[in-house]
């Protein structure tokens, strides 16, 4: 059994709310997050917020919880760097138990939570949520995001549950297996999975954005799921080698009749057609492998660099944080 972590009386739950521009939902979610709270009697709860460089009021409103509520916490990025980022700053500084990942806007409705606490309590490691509906989202983005979990999972070595986000409850292992992995392009979903224990899905519906807009256009998406299948599969690099081969193959049927109408013809010098069309498809085709290598090289130079995951400005309600009461930059060496 897992849940039996002494920590004063109660075991630990710590959420970890990831927020950047979220002034129309914050306090609707803090006071959601609060009736959650008020339901769980037999555990204790931190809310970590990170404000990931907002630039509007969300830190401002973040800070007045923390003033008043001892279990809220905020980290404060010294600027944007990305949801997944953000989610890995709050795991780093959850003291829980379990945590749970969730997002600011409501889509992921706290009251699932009491089901995957039931889970933690049956022995699971991982209760993540899996969309059985998508609410007040494009059908593009919907088909897009049907279609990228299925080519993941075809393309990654190991298996990432469909339709899953980041909501989902964690064990304190599988945390610390997380933060053991010092991975640069993130993908914590499939970091999760390919971590292992015993996981399990919770079927729930994806509700509404709460108020506000998406913070992931179209760019960010595209990032998001290059990351995804370029951190979890080499396979891109296996089809680049495979493309290569059909395009020489196809070349070497037009070597082949280029010399049959050498030799046996007097019409050779026509054919341009065919040149022009080899050119630019063995063109495109070296021009697609190079830019697929050049992504892997991309990461590695990233690796490489070392750099911190992310730079905290401040850190608010933490007792122990080295930078609760100051503004200096603490760095988070991974
Ligand atoms: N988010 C973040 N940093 C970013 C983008 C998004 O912390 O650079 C947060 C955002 O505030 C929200 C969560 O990540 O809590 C999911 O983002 P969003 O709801 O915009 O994505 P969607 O649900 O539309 O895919
Ligand atoms: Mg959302």
């Amino acid at each position: 059994m897992t849940l039996t972590a002494e920590r004063g009386s109660l075991p630990l739950l710590s959420l970890v709310i990831p927020c950047y521009n979220e002034e129309q939902v914050i306090a609707e979610t803090v006071s959601r997050l609060n009736n959650f709270c008020a339901e769980l009697t037999d555990l204790e709860v931190e809310l970590i917020f990170i404000d990931d460089g907002s630039q509007d009021n969300t830190l401002a409103i973040l800070r007045d919880h923390a003033a008043q509520d001892p279990r809220i916490k905020v980290i404060c990025f010294a600027r944007n760097f990305g949801h997944q980022i953000a989610v890995t700053a709050g795991m780093d500084a959850a003291k829980g138990d379990a945590v749970v990942l969730i997002d600011a806007d409501l889509q992921d409705p706290p009251e699932v939570i009491h089901q995957m606490i039931a889970k933690w309590r049956e022995g699971y490691d991982v209760v993540y949520g899996t969309r059985t509906a998508r609410k007040g989202e494009s059908i593009f983005k919907r088909s897009s995001a049907r279609g990228f979990y299925r080519l993941l999972n075809k393309l990654s070595d190991v298996p990432i549950p469909l339709d899953t986000g980041d909501f989902r409850l964690m064990t304190q292992p599988i945390v610390d297996s997380l933060k053991a992995m010092p991975e640069r392009d993130r993908f914590v979903r499939g970091m999760v999975s390919w971590v292992g224990f015993k996981q399990i899905a919770i079927p729930y519906q994806r509700a509404e954005r709460f108020a506000g807009k998406s913070k992931y256009p179209l760019r960010k998406m595209l990032r998001f799921a290059t990351d995804g299948i370029l951190s979890f599969s080499t396979k891109p690099l296996q089809m680049s080698i495979a493309l290569g081969m059909l395009a020489a193959f196809i070349a070497m049927g037009g070597i082949v009749y280029a010399i049959a109408m050498r030799i046996f013809t007097d019409i050779w010098v026509e054919g341009w057609t065919a040149l022009m069309i080899a050119i630019l498809f063995l063109g495109g085709v070296q021009l697609i492998c190079v830019g697929i290598l050049g992504e892997y090289i991309g990461r590695i130079y990233n690796e490489v660099k070392q750099r911190p995951l992310y730079i905290v400005e401040e850190y608010l309600g933490f007792a122990d944080q080295q930078a609760t009461h100051s503004r200096s930059p603490t760095m988070k060496h991974k």
